[in-house]
């Protein structure tokens, strides 16, 4: 049987709905930070699921421990205990030095407890009336209801009618901060390092500010870490980069290594506000899940969190030493450690690279793609090899000569 003829047959047209302008290639299977497509070209990924597949592809002990996992017990529910669950639950939050967490399938459903989370809080204390959220400029925080409502494009939320009340400010604003959070919302929800956004780091005095702000108006703060958490900086939270600490943090895509795995994890009241009939989940935190998010931790453990480190430095230095070399289409790199953005003078410029990695003169293809305002964005896999990173840098450097844009 041919790789194609795997996939399926071809003559029936795909009826999937027409969400997403999907590229060419047909993939077939993949190792470490390579796919294959149907036809065995080769393609290194530099945007791993956007995010997800943080353990590269066909890692031999992500499937070997869902494959045993399937095996022995496969799908209870949250009605029953399970072991993985629970070491996870233990683990997870010693982690992020939280007292509790909900497990669920995406970054949006993560994001849609921690803003119940919120709301309830409030109840809890006696303001049912502050119901309304906080979220900045730039922000993505997921396509379901209440996280498209705190999510910035106004594109993606305007066809959708009446959400939940959110209102904008621009990162960096403090001033702008400070008069929204007195109007008494439930909650300020922010991305540490904007993924969607352009790949957009906030400075510690903002996120700083914005803890201290929450503290003096009694804001709960959420951490949206669904794209730059989970070891992506180098520091498993982004957040202790930046010495901020939030109520509420929610992770998803690397944290599950492609699996559908999500978590919001919360402290203090924030912990035990949500009681039974609150909320739930029916494969949220299932045994498939879990053991996938068990490995990332393992992983991490035993020195791929180093190894992160000293790949996203040596990114950096590669993607600095780019940008001097490109002044004419690159403004400015952006990013840390595995979450890194080109800034591009011309915005048209951040697709027409991806296009032109995609589809090089020479060597092989390269998967990467773009963010809001011109951004180039790489959120490649952990275990990409030094070899990896110079085919990336060199094929890189012959996308951005290809846009022949080199005087500023
Ligand atoms: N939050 C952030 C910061 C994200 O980047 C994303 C996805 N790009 C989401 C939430 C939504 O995650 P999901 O697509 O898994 O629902």
């Amino acid at each position: 049987m041919s790789d194609a003829t795997a996939t399926g047959p071809t003559e029936v047209p795909d009826r999937t709905m027409g969400t997403y302008v999907r590229a060419e290639p047909l993939f077939v299977r993949g190792a470490g930070a390579w796919l294959v497509d149907d036809a065995g070209e080769r393609y290194l990924d530099l945007i791993s699921g956007i995010g997800a597949s943080s353990l590269g592809h066909g890692h031999a002990r992500l499937g070997a421990r869902i494959a045993e996992q399937a095996a022995a017990l496969g799908h209870v529910s949250n009605l029953y205990r399970h072991a993985p669950g629970e070491e996870l639950s233990r683990r997870l939050t010693e982690r992020c030095r939280m007292d509790a967490v909900f497990f669920s399938n995406s970054g949006s459903e993560a994001n849609e407890t921690a803003l119940k989370i919120a709301r309830k809080v409030q109840v809890l204390r006696g303001q049912p009336e502050r119901q309304s959220f906080v979220a900045l400029t730039g922000g993505f925080h997921g396509r379901t209801t209440g996280a498209l409502a705190v999510t910035a494009k106004e594109s993606y939320r305007e066809p959708f009618g009446a959400l939940l009340d959110a209102t904008f400010v621009d990162p960096e604003n403090t001033a702008g901060l400070c008069a929204a959070l007195g109007a008494e919302p439930a909650a300020l929800i922010l991305e540490p390092i904007q993924g969607e956004g352009g790949v957009r780091e906030l400075s510690t005095g903002f996120l700083q500010a914005a803890r201290a702000a929450c503290d003096a108006t009694g804001t709960v703060l959420i951490h949206d870490e669904v794209q730059c958490g989970s070891g992506r900086t180098g520091h498993f939270l982004a957040g202790d980069v930046y010495r901020a600490r939030p109520d509420v943090v929610t992770l998803a895509k690397a944290a599950g290594a492609g699996v559908p795995f999500a978590a919001t994890l919360a402290r203090g009241e924030a912990a035990d506000a949500l009681v039974p009939g609150d909320h739930g989940s029916t494969y949220g935190g299932g045994t498939l899940a879990c053991q996938a998010a068990l490995t990332v931790l393992d992983e991490l453990d035993t020195g791929l969190q180093e190894r992160v480190v000293d790949l996203g430095d040596a990114l950096e230095v590669g993607l600095d030493a780019l940008a001097s070399a490109h002044p004419g289409p690159v403004l400015q790199r952006r990013g840390r450690g595995l979450i890194q953005g080109l800034a591009m003078r011309r915005h048209d410029d951040a697709a027409r690279a991806v296009h032109a990695l995609a589809h090089p003169a020479a060597g092989p293809p390269v998967l990467a793609c773009t963010a809001s305002g011109g951004v180039l964005r790489l959120l490649p896999p952990y275990v990409l090899t030094d070899e990896d990173l110079a085919v990336a840098l060199s094929q890189l450097d012959a996308a951005l000569v290809s846009l022949n844009r080199d005087q500023p």
